[in-house]
């Protein structure tokens, strides 16, 4: 497998309620939110008496591109997940949506995000007789939702929501509701639409991100609120808020990498951000040079800002190949070293003899970096400058998102000078963490009412870890219990 090294996202999730081929509805919502998770993919649906269930291994268009398979998943009501592993190996019964029947009837629960206390519950479950399906955080809701004592499922879920500690944007499918749950901090992203429904009453869409809303033309109704249940049924939407009110820290990373660049969160579209987080980047850190280029595709945005603002001349000094399967195997130690240029290669009637500004969103290990301004020196740049639309990362995310653990990080263990040592360029410069939130409208971060979670720059984590240590490994007593 290519390490393109990025973090990567853990999941994204998809909710209809009252629409005509509400499974088909949720196939095409999963397929623009492929970017939060490749691995695997399944969609639930309900046909009014019955669940009926799908998931696979690989992309949304291998698993639900099947008539057949479609044809298996009935009626107006679905909820579909995108899985990237955070916790749990990828297998098949890891992928959701999870599944169970309970006393009160069928409920299905995709998740994105993670549960920092779920070894400690899954731990106490299991101890009390719980039998565990698969190894994912996400099964634990499920457990606690099982032995709640109270009555109705919103009450056990509620029950099982104060539980729990983490990032969360959960949908769930019910015999009576679709159901969205977004985490009290409003770490992760999760929104709500409406499309004509299936009976001449309203349908209704939740999803992760605005983009997968236009793909199926169902309109933007509003932001799920930090610490807010939505209830959906024939009725329309209910809101319950059972957590205190809480200052929201949504995460600042879904802005610079994560979400798609034509989705809208928390009312800021992406694309914008992004153009003017690499236009604080340039004032923060000019440099003299001929040509700015992005490393495709993330870093597109943020290089057409920084060039605008920085008035150099922006261009595509960086083809990237979109045919690069995630499995691609490289048959040999001897061109494995070759591996991001199976993804990347560089415009050499672009770049020879110039002073390039490479413009990235992050570095994480660096391996990739460092490829990358290697293969730009051979096409004959004259001096690389290196610009990253994000601060260092200097901490591990234990919020839904895939980093390694802290020691991995190039920042955690160097200086800027360092790094740029190693990367090999003229020059290295990060945005700085006050440069983001004033990009983002903000005035600046204060340390008291941080706007969002920035943990992976600061190390100032808004949700207790109590499952992991400080350098993102497992504690101790975790590590023996897990064998
Ligand atoms: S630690 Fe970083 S990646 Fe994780 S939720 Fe916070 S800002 Fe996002």
């Amino acid at each position: 497998m290519i390490d393109d090294d990025k973090p990567h996202e853990e999941c994204g999730v998809f909710g209809a309620w009252n629409v005509a081929d509400a499974a088909a509805i949720a196939a095409l919502g999963l397929h623009a939110l492929q970017h939060r998770g490749q691995e695997a993919t399944g969609i639930v649906s309900h046909d009014g008496v019955r669940f009926h269930s799908h998931k696979g291994l690989g992309l949304v268009g291998d698993n639900f591109g099947d008539a057949k398979v479609m044809a298996g998943l009935p009626g107006p009501r679905a909820i579909g997940h995108n899985r990237y592993a955070t916790t749990g190996d990828t297998v098949l019964r890891n992928v959701q949506p999870l599944f169970a029947e309970f006393e009160f009837g069928g409920f299905a629960v995709g998740h994105n995000g993670n549960l920092t206390n779920a070894h400690t519950l899954r731990r106490a479950l299991t101890r009390r007789g719980c039998l565990f399906q698969s190894t994912m955080d996400s099964e634990v809701f499920v457990h606690l939702i099982a032995i709640s004592l109270y009555s109705t499922v919103v009450d056990r879920l509620i029950d099982a929501l104060k539980q729990v500690t983490g990032a969360y944007s959960l949908v769930a499918l019910t015999n009576e509701q679709l159901i969205g749950v977004r985490d009290p901090l409003g770490v992760r992203p999760l929104i709500l639409g409406r499309l004509p429904g299936a009976d001449g009453k309203a349908g209704w869409v939740l999803a992760s991100e605005t983009c997968a809303l236009d793909i199926v033309g169902a309109e933007f109704v509003r932001d799920v609120e930090p610490g807010e249940i939505v209830l959906v049924d024939d009725a329309g939407v209910q809101s319950v808020k059972p957590f205190g009110p809480q200052k929201p820290r949504f995460c600042v990373f879904e802005y610079i990498y994560f979400a798609r660049p034509d989705s809208v969160m928390e009312g800021t579209p992406v694309y914008n951000a992004r153009k003017r987080i690499g236009a604080q980047l340039a004032l923060e850190t000019p440099v003299e040079a001929d040509v700015v280029v992005p490393v495709p595709d993330s870093g597109v945005p943020a290089a057409m800002g920084f060039a605008e603002a920085a008035r150099i001349s922006f261009e595509l000094g960086i083809i990237r190949n979109h045919y690069v399967g995630r499995t691609f195997i490289e048959p040999t130690d001897q061109i494995r070293h070759l591996g991001v240029r199976l993804k990347h290669s560089a415009n050499r009637a672009i770049i020879e003899g110039k002073r390039v500004v490479l413009v990235d969103d992050s570095i994480v290990r660096g391996t990739t970096s460092q490829k990358i301004v290697e293969m730009v020196r051979q096409a004959g740049a004259r001096e690389v400058h290196m610009r990253i639309a994000g601060p260092p990362t200097t901490h591990s995310c234990f919020y839904g998102i895939d980093t390694p653990e802290r020691g991995k990080l190039l920042a955690a263990r160097n200086s800027v000078e360092e790094m740029a040592r190693l990367i090999g360029v003229e020059s290295l410069a990060f945005i700085s963490i006050d440069g983001l939130y004033k990009a983002l409208g903000k005035p600046g971060r204060d340390a008291a009412q941080p706007a969002f979670c920035d943990a992976c720059f600061t190390g100032d984590y808004p949700i207790p870890v109590p499952d992991h240590s400080e350098a993102g490994e497992p504690r101790l007593s975790l590590l023996a219990e897990l064998g």
